[in-house]
């Protein structure tokens, strides 16, 4: 049993309650069992938050502290590393994420580097570059200077499927920069978010109101950050559809968003690949039961080699260790909620019901008698039009498409309103990077290589997002540009 969570969230410096008094479950998906209560914000507390955001950055030193910003990012990794293994044990609880994924992007990977790269660049930023003298009306030289600068308010917006690591790339680049923030966490997953406003509060110099936290168990309390005037910009990640939703709402006031998106990316094995690792590649679509935007969901393989690497696909699927997320051997634990698993069967159905070839899964598991599980779920004979090829499903489920050459695998795989990732085997990297500039993607892994990194940016093309996380891109995107000029 992991240990109640912080029940409060963050603003301006204190740990509150909810103004009205309410509380919602934090409920642990593999065991359906409540953990315990959280703060139900309500859109006076998100008010509250982002007035304190603005005094903070209008009013405070922050914005032009550097020593400060650096401090106080090292001291708020330093916190979160001391109390890492009860981070852990609280994301399986409140993810359902197999404790496997915790020492990789669910927790370890971002821990490592996401708060203290920025930190680590913010001396080399260029915030100062001349441009030298020029007189352009014949009135004298001017000596020119273009100066970055932060935006001001950020209002953060986050979902479940990798809580804390959203959250870290997140608040390094905008803390870094000089930005203040308020955090909107996703309702299913609010205890990793108000256990960093206890550290921020208790265990760093950040002063108060540059970073205040409103858990709520009402998505549109959200809504306050996108059409608040004291809101400079909106960084969300989430699905495509509350990101239009977001974009439309922040228009009003013609506030810049930076969206990070869904994907339907593809897992491409080209003709000259090596075909033991068909299983492997195939499987890797339930890692984290297929919850991570940036999973290969789409298995484009050459028609010469279809049957065979359907039989592999469907070999591995039935190997996929799965089950209690504590459990360090599985690949994959329940998904976030009743909701989202009925939302992932509504798809199945539909995929059979467009005709496309279950292979192997397609329903809840009889072994587990509690907790939101779906089967690891195989689909052949999978046409690109179909909705589970062209939607993303985000559950353990994966359509196998064949195509004839390289020319068409391409075409198909551009042939989607998305472009977040992907995966290209070849057994020449050569032909496997010309492929992938053909691409149209954010991110692409080229024979198993990952380019993931705090110093790597991270985004989509089309309607998979709008700017980058992470690396120089990261950093910039959190930035506003003044021109100066004075005579020289
Ligand atoms: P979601 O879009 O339903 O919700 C995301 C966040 O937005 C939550 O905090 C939610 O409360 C909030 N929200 C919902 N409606 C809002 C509104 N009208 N105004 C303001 N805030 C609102 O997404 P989800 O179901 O929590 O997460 C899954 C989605 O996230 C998938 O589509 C996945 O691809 C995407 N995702 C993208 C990335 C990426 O980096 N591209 C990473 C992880 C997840």
């Amino acid at each position: 049993m992991v240990a109640a969570g912080e029940a409060r969230f963050l603003v301006d410096g204190k740990l509150v309650d909810s103004s009205s008094g309410a509380t919602f479950d934090n409920v642990n998906p593999a065991t359906e069992e409540v953990l315990g209560p959280v703060a139900d914000g309500t859109a006076a507390d998100m008010e509250a938050a982002v007035a304190a955001a603005r005094r903070a950055f209008d009013t405070t030193d922050w914005s032009t502290d550097h020593e400060l910003r650096k401090r106080c990012l090292f001291q708020l990794q330093a916190a979160i590393t001391e109390e890492k293994e009860d981070l852990r044990a609280e994301l399986v609880a409140e993810v359902g994420c197999p404790v496997l994924v915790t020492y990789g992007p669910q927790l370890d990977a971002p821990l490592s580097e996401a708060l203290t790269w920025p930190a680590e660049q913010i001396d080399s930023f260029p915030w100062h570059r001349s441009l030298g003298r020029k007189d352009p009306f014949g009135l004298g030289d001017a000596e020119r200077e273009v100066w970055k600068e932060p935006i001001g308010v950020i209002g953060v917006i986050v979902p479940w499927n990798f809580p804390i690591e959203i959250i870290l790339n997140k608040l390094g680049p905008v803390l870094a920069m000089g930005n203040t923030c308020v955090l909107k966490p996703a309702p299913d997953t609010p205890w990793n978010a108000t256990r960093l406003g206890r550290l921020i509060a208790e265990r760093t110099d950040i002063p108060p109101g540059v970073v205040n936290i409103v858990t709520s168990s009402d998505h549109l309390v959200g809504e306050v950050l996108t059409t608040s005037p004291s809101v400079d910009m909106v960084a969300f990640t989430g699905s495509t559809a509350t990101g239009k939703r977001i974009m439309q709402a922040a228009s009003a006031n013609l506030k810049p968003v930076f969206l990070e998106l869904g994907g339907k990316s593809v897992n491409l094995l080209l003709d000259d690949a090596d075909f033991s690792q068909v299983g492997g590649l195939a499987s890797s679509v339930c890692f984290h039961g297929g919850q991570g935007c940036a999973m290969p969901t789409r298995f484009l393989v050459p028609r010469s080699h279809y049957d065979d690497a359907v039989e592999a696909a469907a070999e591995a699927f039935a190997g996929v260790s799965y089950g209690d997320p504590t459990d360090p051997s599985h690949l994959m634990g329940p998904l976030v909620s009743r909701t989202q698993r009925e939302r992932v069967l509504g798809y199945i159905e539909k995929g059979k019901a467009e005709g496309a070839r279950l292979v192997y899964g397609g329903g809840t598991p009889a072994h587990l008698s509690k907790g939101w599980y779906v089967e690891p779920t195989l689909f052949a004979d999978v046409d690109n039009s179909m909705t589970i090829a062209q939607e993303e499903i985000f559950g353990p489920v994966l359509v196998m498409i064949p195509f004839d050459d390289d020319d068409d695998a391409v075409r198909i795989a551009n042939d989607s309103v998305y472009g977040l990732s992907g995966m290209i085997t070849s057994g020449d990297l050569d032909r496997a990077k010309a492929v992938a500039r053909r691409i149209r993607t954010g991110t692409l892994a080229l024979n198993g290589g990952i380019w993931y990194g705090a110093d790597a940016p991270f985004g989509g093309y089309k309607q998979s997002g709008i700017g980058r996380q992470c690396g120089l891109e990261g950093l910039e995107i959190f930035t506003e540009t003044k021109t100066v000029g004075w005579p020289a």
